[in-house]
């Protein structure tokens, strides 16, 4: 067996401890004689996984009693509906900070439910940076206010949690969210597909303070009130029982690997270094501005772009894969989610300086 660095935006790496563990129990789980998929979701076992998982998602981010961990499906795309659904509450308004490509799929489809005021916007430095929380316009009469947390296709992020007066704050955390601590006191909703930091798509773990749930709009299909979900136990229908399972055991990862607080130390120096790396090299660039830079996704140029290809073969062949930037930014992008080891970045760092001594 060979296994790659995956720098992939997501699906994205999963711990290889998880896969083993998930390997060694998929034929029999617990001395219970079937795989976690086979199970029913109703039977005793896959209760105790459910129940696991979200009291170790819970612990891990400090989760408060007053909100309810809901595990859904149809990844944050389904919740850029469900949030303006559930939280408009009857009002006509909500707040949107727009950051990049995924801020704007969020607002169109706001758009759909209600009039969306622009808070901020760095569009015009073709998003690069968070545009400072002083100077966002905030209509107090909204029923919130969205933002994304971390642009998985630019590469910003935000550094801290903004202040935005009474206002319900939502935000998609789905590229960060475990990868740093954060208060989720602060907020009415945080919702994140899994794929990035959790392991499998179509999931989508929302936790949601409980007065915010109850008043879905008049009209909505049951499966996008939270009420429903929350009243079931993310059992309303059949749950995503496999991924459900496997984000737990990314969460045991997690607890093993020093918690958020662990995984965010390493976070911290896997960016670092790459960063300094780019920075120290007349060759390789990053467009962001310094105090926005994502620790997730790590977007860079060649200062020549006909060297793009020959980058991506070699680096393939060094075992370091989906190098290749999104087809908006151009370049390559390095998505260093809380999976990817930190010899992987060394490694990538190591292949990127000996590409720019011999090729540049
Ligand atoms: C990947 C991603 C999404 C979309 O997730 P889906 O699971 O494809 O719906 C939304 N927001 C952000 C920030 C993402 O990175």
């Amino acid at each position: 067996m060979s296994r790659v660095y995956n720098f992939s935006a997501g699906p994205a790496a999963v711990p290889l401890e998880v896969l083993q563990k998930a390997q060694s129990e998929m034929l029999d789980w617990n001395g219970c004689g079937m795989s976690v998929m086979e199970m029913s979701h109703r039977g005793k076992d896959f209760i105790s996984i459910a129940e696991k998982a979200e009291a170790d998602v819970r612990e891990l981010m400090n989760v408060p009693a007053n909100y309810k961990v809901l595990f859904l499906q149809g990844g944050a795309t389904t919740q850029f509906s469900m949030v303006p659904m559930n939280l408009l509450q009857g009002k006509n308004k909500a707040c949107y900070v727009n950051t990049g490509a995924w801020s704007k799929k969020a607002i169109k489809e706001a758009k759909i439910h209600c009039n969306v005021q622009l808070s901020a916007s760095s569009e015009d430095d073709n998003f690069t940076s968070i545009p400072a929380v002083d100077s966002w316009d905030i209509g107090q009469d909204a029923a919130y206010l969205h933002y994304t947390s971390n642009e998985t296709i630019g590469g910003v992020e935000f550094q801290d949690v903004p202040d935005v007066g009474g206002l319900d704050l939502v935000a998609d955390m789905s590229s960060n969210i475990l990868s740093r601590a954060v208060d989720v006191s602060k907020f009415g909703v945080i919702y994140a597909g899994g794929q990035k930091n959790m392991g499998p798509s179509g999931i989508a773990l929302t936790i949601v303070r409980e007065d915010l749930i109850g008043n879905a709009k008049a009209g909505s299909p049951s499966m996008m009130d939270y009420k429903n979900h929350a009243d079931a136990g993310s059992m309303f229908n059949t749950p995503a029982t496999y991924s459900w399972y496997l984000m737990g055991l990314v969460f045991e990862w997690i607890k093993e690997n020093g918690g958020v607080a662990g995984i965010e130390a390493r976070n911290v120096r896997k960016a670092e270094k790459l960063y300094a790396a780019i920075d120290a090299s007349d060759f390789y660039a990053n467009p962001v501005q310094l105090n926005s830079r994502s620790r997730m996704n790590i977007p860079f140029t060649l200062a020549n772009s006909e060297l793009d290809a020959l980058f991506l073969s070699e680096a393939t062949e060094a075992g370091l894969v989906t190098l290749k930037g999104h087809r908006s930014v151009g370049g390559m992008r390095a998505s260093i989610y809380n999976a990817m080891p930190e010899e992987g970045v060394d490694a990538l760092i190591s292949m990127m300086t000996e590409f720019e001594r011999t090729k540049a």
